[in-house]
């Protein structure tokens, strides 16, 4: 007998019509003589309105009560699963994460797993169940709830393909696979069978938010077999596996792009040693990660230093940039949010010449300025307007023949 696990995003769990149209898929699984454990995200936007409602009473809300608030999402939508499997003569069983076994770091809000003890879920599924796990979340060492960071679900359900070696993880979603970019921006897209673990890594890390970053590396980690595709049809989607089994490496494989970009920069930065170890070590203290980093050309033994960050670490960032500003005895700070990155990427470029200077050209063809770029064997990636994203992607789509 086999083991699937099967993750259904919000979209995907949106209402109870589409909760019973996942129960069927999981029942079809199930008849094809496999056990199976579900996954299963937030109905439609709730997290969204759950952290919109948090805002209207607490205009700071703690971290640690955000999780308690937003892990409720999932554990609806994992009991209405599973009230619906058992209605439907299947019989379910739903877990929180900690039930699940999903122990995490202590850290709110984008809590880390550190291990799975999958005792229970093995437990159920020996009873003949069908198990039901509320994605994206877990406990700490304190006992407290965490979860995941957005999108977390795809990790939950990765994560515990892992640790059950599982045949597949087929990860369910409003879209047919991954695609060459994202398919509501360009609508002449198209479906990849195949993308490597790499390059979906890059992706998901650039903004294609089909999978959650952390989730790729689990399956890299663990050489678990996915597969991304549609909840609303029964075609294959796309499968993410080790490149070498891949027969042609594409010199770019997808164009991605992330709205969530803010730049902040230091003015007239003493140039001496230890400088930029005092910057990213405070923000790093506070957990912040920093994207892009450019240093601009010295005069006076002055530099200016401007990264990139995400926007919801913007109002964390700040109040650290400006004491170190003032420690290391920088002129001044500033920042700006109506930025975007749009990124090319690609296992086949790292032996072809010419990508980034075709890249640049095609920017430049659309008049759209390029404010910092960043490269590595298998990405290009470039900061712009927010406001010339839609026409980047779309010029680089048609660019790379895509
Ligand atoms: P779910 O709720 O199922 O987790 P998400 O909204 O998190 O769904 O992810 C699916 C969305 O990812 C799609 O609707 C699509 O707009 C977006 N997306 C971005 N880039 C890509 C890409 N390269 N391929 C497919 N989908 C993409
Ligand atoms: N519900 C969470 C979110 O919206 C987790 C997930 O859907 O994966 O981010
Ligand atoms: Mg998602």
């Amino acid at each position: 007998m086999g083991l699937v696990v099967q993750k259904f995003g919000g979209s995907s769990v949106a209402n109870t019509e589409r909760i019973k149209n996942v129960a069927t898929r999981v029942i079809s699984e199930r008849d094809r003589g496999n056990q199976v454990v579900v996954v299963v995200s937030a109905m439609g936007d709730l997290t969204d309105e759950l952290i919109a409602l948090a805002h209207q009473v607490g205009s700071n809300p703690p971290d640690r009560e955000m999780d308690m608030l937003l892990t409720t999402g999932e554990q609806q939508s994992a009991a209405l699963l599973a009230i619906t499997l058992c209605s439907m003569g299947c019989p379910a069983v739903s877990l929180t994460g900690w039930q699940s076994g999903i122990m995490t770091d202590s850290i709110h809000c984008r809590a880390r797993i550190t291990e799975i003890k999958p005792d229970r879920i093995k437990e159920e599924l020996n009873q003949g169940k069908v198990v039901v796990v509320a994605g994206y979340q877990g406990i700490s060492p304190q006992g407290d709830l965490t979860t995941l960071g957005r999108g977390g679900s795809d990790t939950t359900a990765v994560a515990l393909a892992a640790v059950l070696k599982a045949d597949i993880c087929d990860i369910y979603t409003d879209v047919d696979g991954v695609f060459t970019a994202d398919p509501r921006i360009v609508k002449n897209a198209s479906k990849l069978d195949v993308v490597s673990y790499d390059e979906m890594l890059e992706l998901a890390s650039l903004g294609a938010v089909v999978l959650q970053p952390r989730a790729v590396e689990f399956a890299m980690q663990h050489k678990v077999k996915v597969q991304v595709r549609s909840s609303f049809k029964l075609e294959t989607g796309t499968l993410v596996m080790e490149a070498e089994k891949m027969e042609n490496n594409r010199v770019v494989s997808g164009v991605a792009h992330d709205l969530n970009v803010a730049k902040v920069a230091l003015f007239d930065v003493p140039d001496r040693p230890g400088i930029a170890r005092a910057v990213f070590k405070a923000l790093a203290d506070a957990n912040i990660n920093v994207d892009m980093i450019v240093q601009a050309a010295m005069r006076d033994e002055r530099n200016d230093i401007a990264f990139t960050i995400t926007k919801d670490d913007l109002p964390r960032a700040l109040p650290v940039v400006e004491r170190v500003c003032r420690e290391i005895g920088a002129s001044g700070t500033a920042y700006g949010e109506d930025l975007a990155k749009v990124s090319i990427v690609g296992s086949g470029m790292m032996s072809n010449p010419g990508v980034a200077a075709t890249m640049f050209a095609a920017l430049a063809d659309e008049g759209i300025n390029i404010q910092m770029i960043s490269t590595s064997e298998i990405k290009v990636s470039c900061i712009i307007a927010a406001d010339e994203i839609e026409r980047a992607v779309n010029a680089l789509h048609a660019a790379f023949n895509l």
